[in-house]
C-alpha cells in the first residue's frame, strides 16, 4: 500500500486512541487535565505506548519522560528526520492541545515502518510538560531533552498543585536509568509539529490545515504591581487621589490603542493583561484603591512592533507615574525574539497540503515544542488543525476527518523531508 493511504488508516485508528485517552483523563464539563510528571499524563504515555507497540512501533523513554519511536533509514550516515508534541495539558483544557500532534507523529513514524523506506530515520517524539501552569515554565520536557535546561536548574521547582519538586515527580515515574538521546542540530535535520490552532482563523477562512510561519516574540511582565494610595472614596477630591486602577486601567487602554494602530500593518500583534486585581485582604467599595497586581503580555513576528512597545511601555510608566503620583513595580521580566520558521520546511508542508488536497493558510503562531527546537538550531516547522472554540477550555474541538487530513500533511511533509 501507499505510504500516505497507510498513514490514513493508522490516523483513524489514532483517532479512537485519542478519544480514549480524552475519556480517562478528563469530562466534557470540566474539560482535561493531565499534569506534568502527573497522573494524566502519565495515562496519555502508557496508550500511546500501547497503541504504536501494537502498530509494531517500540517506544523508548529518555531520561526525561520523553517517548521516542525509531524507524530507521536507509542512509545512517545521514540526520534524521523528528516529529513530534506535547502529552500533558493545562488544567480543564482540551484534549487535543499536543496530544494532536503526539498521536500524529506516531502514526507517522508507524506508517514509515510499514510503507516508508525512506533515506533519513524518522523519530516520532511524544514530550513532558510543555504547558507552564504545572511547575511555572514551559516546554519541560523538550528544554531538558534538547539541553536549554538541566535537571539541576529544573529539579527544584514546585509543581504547582502539590507542592513537590519537579525532580520527585520524574524520579516516581521511573526513569532514572533511562539514557539522554543525542538530540541536537548535529543529528537532526528538522523538525516537524502538528499542533491544534489556537484562535479561530481557520474555521473563518473554511480550511482546516495551516502552516505557521513565524513564532511570535514577546515582552512578558507576570507579576506587575501599581502602588497607589488608599483613601476615602467619597471624601477625598479627584486631584487628591493616587488610585492604582484608573493608573493601570490606563495603561491597558493605552495599550489598547497601540494594537489598534499596530495591527493595520502587523495582524500577528496581539496584547492582553490576563491577570488585573486589587487585594481582596485591604480593598473595599468606600476606598480608593491603593495597590494593582497585574500581568503585561504583549507579542508580534515583527520585532520592530515588539520595540516600539517597548518604548511605549517605559514611555506610559513614566508619565503615569507622574501625572498620577503612583509608582509601578514590574518584577521579573520575560521575553523572547520572533522567530522564523525554517522556509524548506514550510515549503515542503506546503507541498504536501497540496497533494493531500485542501492547501494552507499561512499563519503566526505561538510557542509550542517547536520553538526549543528551532532555538537548538535545528530547522522547525509547525502546522496548524482546525478548532472552532479556541484552545485551554474545556471547548476545544477537532473533527476526525480534519485530524486524519492534518496528519497524512505532516506525514507527506516528513517523509519528504527524509527523502530529501
Ligand atoms: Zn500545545
Amino acid at each position: 500500500m501507499s505510504f500516505d493511504r497507510t498513514l490514513g488508516n493508522i490516523a483513524a485508528q489514532a483517532w479512537t486512541v485519542m478519544e480514549e485517552i480524552g475519556r480517562l483523563t478528563g469530562t466534557a464539563e470540566a474539560g482535561i487535565t493531565r499534569a506534568c510528571y502527573g497522573e494524566g499524563e502519565q495515562i496519555a504515555a502508557e496508550k500511546v505506548s500501547h497503541f504504536a507497540q501494537g502498530l509494531g512501533l517500540e517506544l523508548q523513554p529518555d531520561r526525561f519522560g520523553n517517548l521516542h519511536g525509531v524507524v530507521p533509514g536507509t542512509d545512517p550516515s545521514v540526520k534524521a528526520i523528528m516529529t513530534g508534541s506535547h502529552l500533558d495539558s493545562v488544567p480543564g483544557g482540551g484534549n487535543y492541545d499536543g496530544l494532536a500532534g503526539v498521536m500524529a507523529s506516531i502514526a507517522t513514524a508507524a506508517a514509515a515502518l510499514r510503507d516508508g523506506g525512506q533515506r533519513r530515520t524518522i523519530r516520532a517524539v511524544a514530550m513532558r510538560g510543555e504547558e507552564s501552569p504545572w511547575f511555572g515554565t514551559a516546554y519541560v520536557g523538550s528544554r531538558l531533552m534538547l539541553g536549554h535546561s538541566t535537571l539541576a536548574e529544573l529539579g527544584g521547582l514546585p509543581r504547582i498543585d502539590t507542592g513537590r519538586p519537579l525532580q520527585e515527580h520524574l524520579d516516581n515515574l521511573g526513569y532514572a536509568s533511562a539514557p539522554v538521546m543525542p538530540i541536537s542540530r548535529d543529528t537532526v535535520a528538522g523538525f516537524f509539529e502538528l499542533h491544534i490552532e489556537q484562535g479561530p482563523l481557520l474555521t473563518a477562512r473554511n480550511l482546516p490545515v495551516a502552516i505557521a510561519t513565524d513564532i511570535r516574540g514577546n515582552i512578558r511582565y507576570p507579576d506587575a504591581r501599581c502602588f497607589g494610595e488608599y483613601g476615602h472614596s467619597a471624601a477625598l477630591p479627584r486631584a487628591y487621589r493616587h488610585d492604582a486602577v484608573l493608573a493601570v486601567a490606563e495603561l491597558a487602554l493605552e495599550f489598547e490603542r497601540f494594537w489598534e494602530e499596530a495591527e493595520k500593518s502587523d495582524p500577528s500583534c496581539v496584547f492582553t493583561m490576563g491577570k488585573f486585581g486589587t487585594d481582596p485582604a485591604a480593598h473595599a467599595m468606600t476606598k480608593v484603591p491603593g495597590e494593582v497586581r497585574f500581568s503585561f503580555n504583549v507579542g508580534s513576528i515583527r520585532e520592530e512592533v515588539i520595540a516600539q512597545a517597548d518604548a511605549l511601555l517605559a514611555r506610559l510608566l513614566d508619565s503615569i507615574t507622574q501625572r498620577r503620583g503612583v509608582r509601578f513595580e514590574m518584577g521579573p521580566r520575560f521575553g523572547s525574539a520572533p522567530s522564523r520558521l525554517d522556509p524548506a520546511l514550510i515549503a515542503m508542508v506546503e507541498d504536501s497540503a497540496k497533494a493531500v488536497g485542501p492547501g494552507a493558510l499561512h499563519l503566526a503562531t505561538v510557542g509550542h515544542d517547536a520553538a526549543m527546537f528551532h532555538q537548538a538550531g535545528i530547522p522547525a516547522s509547525v502546522m496548524l488543525v482546525r478548532n472552532a472554540n479556541g484552545s485551554h477550555n474545556p471547548r476545544e474541538s477537532m473533527t476526525e476527518a480534519d485530524f486524519v487530513l492534518g496528519t497524512r500533511v505532516l506525514g507527506g511533509a516528513a517523509m519528504r523531508a527524509a527523502n530529501s
